[in-house]
């Protein structure tokens, strides 16, 4: 029933993700809840299972290949290798699902985080292509932590007034090239800093890594050490 709410996403001003490191995850704990979704309406019909996986839940539509699901399981494991701490990964935890959904129908082709449902939105397609890019770029992280600002950082707030401050700050000086993902929009900057200052390596994309991020945009990396 709640994946039905996937139709609302083209609604939404959001938020493309790309990219992701290729290591092989083991497939393993991932406890399958037994809870089936059937969903009937519109061109999407499909079966989704619901399963925990470290404390996150992911839904999956039955035709989405083991290879997507290790891939999404190993950016998790990442996420709780890295330094980020514990209580941000707990508030990410509280997204109502990562849905991994199969995309022959071209409408939920998308990488998102999807604000009316909350939900994390993985499309078979786009998670092959952006992985097989080599990207090295964490799609689940980058997809979390739009959903961790739009929680954490509400409009109206300090944090979100200091981060939009950054942001236009980083704009105005050029701080990175003009058509740069990271200077989209004042979610994309967050999200895109984040994805690389927890990176193992570099991204493709700027900033590339924490060491980079700290030289050009010292504030942001500060503002992250704090708030993640
Ligand atoms: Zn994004």
């Amino acid at each position: 029933m709640k994946t039905i709410k996937l139709f609302t996403m083209s609604l939404v001003a959001t938020i493309f993700a790309t990219g992701c490191d290729p290591s092989d995850a083991e497939n393993q704990g991932l406890e399958n809840e037994s809870q089936e979704f059937s969903l009937e309406e519109g061109a999407f019909n499909s079966t989704i299972k619901t399963n925990k996986y470290r404390g996150f839940t992911i839904r999956i539509d039955e035709n989405v290949p083991e290879r997507i699901i290790d891939i999404t399981k190993a950016q998790i494991d990442e996420m709780y290798n890295s330094k980020l701490k514990r209580s941000t990964i707990k508030k990410m935890r509280e997204v109502n699902a990562i849905v991994l959904i199969s995309n022959e129908d071209n409408s939920l082709n998308d990488l998102l985080y999807e604000g009316f449902s909350r939900e994390v939105i993985l499309s078979k397609h786009n998670v092959f292509k952006v992985f097989d890019r080599r990207e090295n770029i964490n799609l689940v992280l980058h997809e979390l932590t739009h959903f961790y600002d739009q929680v954490q950082f509400p409009n109206g707030g300090i944090l979100n007034d200091r981060l939009l401050e950054l942001y236009r700050s980083a704009r105005r000086n050029k701080v990175y090239p003009r058509d740069s993902k990271i200077l989209q929009t004042k979610f994309e900057y967050i999200a895109t800093a984040v994805e690389a200052y927890f990176a193992v390596g570099s991204t493709t994309r700027e900033p590339f890594n924490k060491a980079s991020l700290i030289e050009k945009d010292p504030e942001l990396a500060k503002f992250i050490e704090a708030n993640f």
